[in-house]
């Protein structure tokens, strides 16, 4: 009865094998079950919503007196012999159980009155016991709950059979003894709670965890109500409970599914967080907290190379580890191999010591299916206050700390530094200003020729993002493409880039040269996503460009993602007609069996292969360049600085270069000045 409206009454008051009703406070008819119907002769369609109809017209200001004196006192009450009317005109005597309705459990706020008439009341006059009318009243409860009837002092007086069947006891080992021996001796809260109510002359409600005979938890959603005589005098108390058990169980079971991780069964991000905010509310700067959290490195490396159920073990041992060694700390494992813990953190040096044995223990050679795992992981460590305003900003920060140790090298241990914080506060503001980048125009594309090496000739230009942030200044689209992906930003933007330099094109064949193509970069996302696709087709449909003097740039990281998806999609887009090219080659995780299953057209060799020239490495250049040649692809050489790297490609088989040494990227007023015929 925890949702104790009126209503949830009303559905339980159906179902009392005896008359019953439940009046609103101004006297109307809220509900009427059917043996109300038999007994007094109104249907429920007569009565809803009217006056109660049973009062004797000459009664009418006593019994008004009555129930204004009723929801004052707030208590249930018993009526002895009580004459309401028949719809005849005959007057019924019975004995009346009147339970008052509150609005909610912890409200004082009375909605209405359950009237139940006791039956095996005598219509002779004679007052029955007040003892004998609750104990014909449990049988109505009988039938739907678990029911004790509790003396003034809470010794059991009457246990129904259901109530037998739920607890296993046998009934003489309950009679006469304190109810709260069914108790759990953890509940003593519950137990305060309820006897606080009890004083105030208010029923109690709520879940109610009971021990059963086998020593089993199981639970049961209980009211208990203090019965009080015409004078107000308690007398005894009605226990009525519902079996929830099953419920609870998976109510426990679907809580902890949400909490915990599902493999190692520590707490996820989500139980983390619940069970770590009230330590963090306590901490202060007189009692810090910090806030580890660490990775294995190169787990993908593991998995891949050992199969994912040695990596699996691999995470289960380390947590096993994690628990021992941070005994009596908060410790969880959010996702794959991250894992971290709370712990006060008064000293720093001990907080170094402890994060240093840490380390040792996690990196202890594992044993797993035959095999020697030898592991190393890397901290990023915070501090509250110092660090953070709230616990998910701790997080935050120490993922940003844990990442930032990545880039120092692995096995690393990583304070938050100052520096990092404001990158952290930078990227909040970015992506902040980037909901609006576009509406704003802040957005704009520069061009960078790229040049034949043989004819210097200029074959085309690359798109390149530019974003002038108003107060930040030029943001390089390095940082702040991630961030659109991220904030799901990116889909306008790449759409708008796409449209944008097929347009500046269409204008550069007409007024510099009609063979001018451009390079046009696609993110990961932006690849897969079928508003890209939808925009290629725009493009072709509104006759913008000629699709084959377009070349799309995408990354090597595309290429190692879902194989059969990627040609697909790659195949689609050269059935457009469009040019397809590997940016930054050499780069990413390459494999060069990707390469020839690819309907690539080029390949972009990247600055690093170009600056090794100067610094005579050039073996992995030249292997590059012969790979594309037998493969048959466009070469283009990026970042091409020094005229003595521009004369060694000249020699080689690498048709075109981009690079400052012939041009940086240009906006288009440059490049009209620039490259327009005169
Ligand atoms: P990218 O496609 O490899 O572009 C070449 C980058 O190298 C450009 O940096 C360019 O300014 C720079 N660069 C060109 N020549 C030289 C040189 O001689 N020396 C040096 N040091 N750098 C040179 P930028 O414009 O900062 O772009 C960085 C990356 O951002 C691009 O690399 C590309 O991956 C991405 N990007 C740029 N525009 C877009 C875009 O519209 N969409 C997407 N998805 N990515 C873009
Ligand atoms: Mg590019
Ligand atoms: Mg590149």
């Amino acid at each position: 009865m925890d949702r104790s409206t009126i209503d949830s009454y009303a559905v339980m008051m159906k179902n009392f094998p005896f008359p019953a009703f439940i009046l609103n406070t101004d006297l109307t008819v809220h509900s009427w079950n059917t043996p109300a119907e038999d007994y007094w002769g109104w249907s429920a369609a007569e009565v809803l919503g009217q006056m109660i109809p049973l009062l004797n017209p000459e009664d009418v200001s006593f019994s008004e007196q009555l129930w204004f004196s009723f929801l004052e006192r707030r208590q249930a009450i018993q009526l002895a012999n009580t004459t309401f009317l028949h719809k005849s005109g005959q007057s019924l005597t019975s004995n009346f159980l009147i339970s008052p309705l509150f609005e909610n459990k912890t409200s004082e706020n009375i909605v209405g009155a359950c009237f139940c008439s006791i039956p095996g009341s005598s219509a002779d006059g004679t007052t029955k016991p007040l003892f004998q009318g609750l104990m014909d009243l449990r049988y109505a409860f009988d039938q739907i709950a678990c029911v004790l009837v509790l003396d003034a002092r809470g010794n059991i007086k009457y246990a129904n059979e259901n109530m037998v069947d739920f607890t296993g006891f046998c009934p003489d080992k309950l009679m006469n003894q304190p109810w709260t021996r069914l108790l759990d001796p953890s509940q003593e809260e519950t137990l305060q709670n309820i006897r606080s109510q009890i004083k105030q002359k208010k029923a109690w409600s709520g879940k109610m965890p009971l021990k059963s005979s086998s020593d089993e938890e199981k639970f049961l959603q209980a009211t208990l109500i203090p019965i009080y005589d015409v004078n107000g005098v308690r007398f005894q108390h009605l226990f009525i409970g519902t079996d929830i058990t099953e419920t609870t169980r998976l109510e426990e079971e679907l809580d902890f599914l949400v909490h915990h991780n599902e493999m190692t069964h520590l707490l996820n991000k989500r139980g983390f967080l619940r069970q770590g905010i009230p330590l963090f509310e306590e901490a202060s700067a007189a009692q810090p907290l910090s806030l580890i959290l660490f990775d294995i490195d190169r787990f993908k490396v593991i998995n891949d190379s050992f199969g994912s159920h040695v990596g699996d073990q691999l995470l289960q041992s380390l947590a096993t580890r994690l628990e021992q060694q941070a005994q009596g700390m908060l410790t969880f494992h959010p996702t794959s191999d991250l894992f971290g813990l709370l712990i006060p953190a008064s000293n720093s040096n001990t907080l170094f010591q402890f994060v240093r044995k840490l380390q040792q223990v996690v990196q202890r050679p594992y044993y797993i299916n035959g095999h020697s795992l030898i592991i190393s992981c890397t901290f990023g460590i915070t501090r509250y206050p110092s660090d953070a305003k709230s616990l998910e900003d701790l997080f935050r920060r120490s993922e940003m700390a844990l990442s930032s140790g990545k880039t120092i090298g692995t096995g690393t241990i990583q304070y938050l530094t100052h520096e990092m914080d404001e990158q952290f506060t930078r990227k909040v503001q970015l992506e902040r200003s980037l909901f609006t980048a576009l509406e704003d125009e802040a957005l704009s594309l520069v061009y960078q020729p790229i040049v034949d090496l043989k004819t210097k000739h200029i074959d085309g230009f690359e798109a390149l993002l530019r974003w002038k942030h108003n107060a930040l200044g030029s943001i390089s689209p390095t940082e702040f493409i991630p961030l659109a992906e991220e904030a799901a930003l990116i889909t306008p933007i790449n759409n708008w880039v796409v449209i944008e330099a097929c347009e500046q094109l269409a204008k550069w064949q007409q007024t510099i040269d009609p063979k001018l193509t451009m390079a046009i970069n696609i993110s990961p996302h932006q690849f897969q996503s079928d508003s890209f696709v939808r925009t290629l087709q725009h493009v072709i449909a509104k006759k913008l460009i000629a699709p084959q003097t377009i070349t799309l740039e995408m990354t090597e990281n595309i290429a190692i993602l879902q194989t059969r998806r990627t040609i697909e999609r790659m195949q689609l887009i050269k059935s457009l007609g469009f040019r397809l090219s590997i940016d930054d080659f050499g780069t990413g995780y390459s494999s060069l069996q990707y390469l020839s299953a690819f309907p690539i057209d080029e390949l972009k060799i990247d600055k690093v292969f170009i600056d090794g020239i100067d610094l005579g490495e050039n073996g992995l250049l030249d292997s590059i360049i012969q790979l594309g040649r037998n493969l048959n692809l466009n070469l283009v050489a990026e970042g091409v600085e020094t005229p003595s790297a521009q004369a060694y490609l000249e020699t080689t088989a690498c048709q075109q270069m981009q690079g400052f040494i012939f041009a940086e990227p240009l906006s288009t007023k440059e490049v009209e000045t620039r490259f327009t015929p005169q």
